[in-house]
């Protein structure tokens, strides 16, 4: 088996990659209107209640729908889960780790048609969308070659007269709880590295998202995982996903999304019920407000560059995005000036369209949530640039960056996530200043700073209170292996996704001592 690598990201500055991609994106648009049932010990199972899914830029274009799943498929497929659950920790590691190594490949041949999908089912522009499906081979790839790392168990201390082994066991049944906004990365990375480590594996996809997660999820199948050994089960987020948190059998809750729900889960599970057996464990990231801050001496053009990047990639739908913006008042006036053209020089249409910069928001509520606050913003502080609506697509949940000035840091619009592609800048007499105003959230997830000064630069090392804290450079799009990630604060546990220790929050580990002195010879 191969060390792990990254898998390059398309190149659509490249006409025959592109062309390529405008016809699987037309295959797919005209294969959409799937039907998606939970899927339990393999058999497809109808709940009768559908939740379509819809493409966010063109609402009436139904990509899929989903079953609802009712407390009867929750205790089927956890029941099922359960029976397959001895055999799947039984299952010879290198045996595992080959069914992830033929989903990756498997993934890197349908690698367009997930990211057309993704285009479809979620509004990601094409390179948002290609890196979300590399993003999900990459972690195949990576948990498969952790898992057979971990296996191996640590080295402890031997005396003369018994055999001392340290090594780790799955933990049991997982559900699987994931986020829209990385409907095949996410997704793929906390199925694949539970069932790396041996345990069996309940997928509740989001609402926005649940055709691309059935795709995955039937893919895993045909690589090879047992059809007992992972359940597709879609449903609200509010009775799926909360019954199989509280459900006793559970053992394991992985989850990505917002804080609200990330620390309920928290408490359910710090609860434990009559029922339990164990102690259940939890992986929880949630959300961010990142701040990105621009020091006195920084270079501009890259400074620009990386707020664009970071604040509007997908719509400033990404847990990492920036939202605020901090920068010294010696560069202040210099980088709005600049800023505004340059967020103004962003196209928002439908990212079927390459030429896309901004697609549209997730669903209608993201809408109004957002276009809301820049209302309210524009009424109470300096709204520097909102989209004119003349230049949003009329159709879809359109809604186009804004930048806010002299915003209260105390409001809410500077404390709380968004999820959406709205800046709030500051202007701060230091750089020491500029860290206080990064750190005085809750959140610490993501943060950045844009500085020549290595003082500055090691001042931000030590005090930035972040899980990623990204040096001239933007803030979002980390990489597998290469930049582990997840948050601090109230933005996570501290697991990093795509690092190693990830797979430790998996498993349970186990010492077994032996005494090897011979005590005679056993009679027949
Ligand atoms: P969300 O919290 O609304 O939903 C996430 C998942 O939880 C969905 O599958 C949903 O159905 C389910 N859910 C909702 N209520 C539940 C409940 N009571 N019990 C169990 N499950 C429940 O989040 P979202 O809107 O899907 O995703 C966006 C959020 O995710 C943002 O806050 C973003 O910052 C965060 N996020 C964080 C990371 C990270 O790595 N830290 C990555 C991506 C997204």
């Amino acid at each position: 088996m191969t060390a792990f690598q990254n898998e390059p990201l398309a190149d659509f500055s490249d006409s025959s990659q592109r062309t390529r991609f405008a016809s699987t994106l037309e295959q797919v648009r005209r294969e959409c209107g799937w039907k998606a049932p939970c899927v339990i010990g393999g058999q497809p199972v109808v709940t009768g209640r559908w939740l379509p899914s819809v493409n966010p830029a063109h609402p009436s274009h139904i990509v899929g729908q989903a079953a609802l799943a009712r407390s009867e498929e929750v205790d089927r497929a956890i029941a099922c889960a359960l029976r397959a659950q001895a055999r799947w920790a039984r299952t010879p590691v290198e045996t595992r780790a080959e069914l992830l190594q033929s989903a990756a490949a498997r993934l890197r041949q349908q690698r367009a048609w997930f990211a057309a999908l993704a285009v479809l089912e979620v509004g990601k522009p094409w390179r948002e969308a290609d890196a979300d499906v590399v993003e999900a081979i990459d972690f195949l790839d990576y948990y498969r070659a952790g898992a057979l790392e971990l296996a191996q168990g640590k080295a402890v201390i031997q005396q003369p007269g018994e055999s001392n082994r340290y090594g780790y066991v799955p933990r049991g049944v997982c559900a699987v709880i994931a986020p829209w906004n990385f409907p095949v990365g996410i997704l793929a990375g906390m199925a694949s590295s539970a069932l790396a480590a041996g345990n069996v594996v309940i997928v509740k996809p989001a609402e926005q998202s649940p055709i691309l997660a059935s795709f995955f999820v039937r893919l895993l199948h045909e690589a090879g995982v047992p059809e007992d050994v992972l359940q597709y089960l879609p449903g609200l987020g509010e009775e799926t996903g909360r019954a199989l948190v509280e459900d006793p059998r559970v053992a394991l809750v992985m989850f990505t999304g917002s804080k609200a729900v990330g620390l309920s889960i928290l408490r359910t599970v710090g609860n434990p019920s009559a029922a339990q057996r164990f102690v259940k464990h939890a992986v929880v990231e949630m959300g961010g407000k990142n701040a990105i801050v621009v020091d006195e001496d920084a270079d501009l053009d890259e400074a620009i560059h990386g707020v664009l990047i970071s604040a509007f990639g997908y719509q400033g739908q990404k847990c990492s995005a920036a939202s605020r913006l901090i920068v010294h008042a010696a560069l202040y006036d210099r980088l709005v000036e600049r800023l505004i053209p340059a967020v103004a020089g962003l196209r928002v249409c439908d990212p079927i369209e390459p030429r896309c910069d901004l697609g549209p928001l997730i669903d209608a509520d993201a809408k109004t949530r957002v276009t809301t606050a820049v209302a309210e913003a524009a009424a109470s502080s300096t709204c520097l640039y909102r989209s004119p609506p003349e230049r949003l697509p009329a159709e879809g949940f359109f809604c186009g960056p804004a930048l806010c000035a002299e915003v209260d840091p105390r409001s809410p619009l500077a404390q709380e996530e968004l999820f959406g592609p709205v800046v709030c800048l500051f202007r701060v007499r230091s750089f020491s200043e500029g860290l206080a105003l990064a750190n005085d959230t809750a959140y610490g997830l993501t943060g950045g700073v844009y500085s020549r000064s290595p003082s500055h630069l090691k001042e931000a090392i030590d005090s930035f209170q972040v899980g990623n804290l990204y040096l001239n450079r933007p803030i979002t799009g980390s990489l597998v292996g290469r930049q582990p990630f997840g948050g601090a604060k109230l933005s996570g546990l501290g697991t990093k996704a795509g690092g190693p220790d990830y797979l430790l929050q998996l498993v349970v580990p186990k010492t077994i001592c032996e005494n090897t002195t011979r005590h005679g010879i056993p009679l027949e």
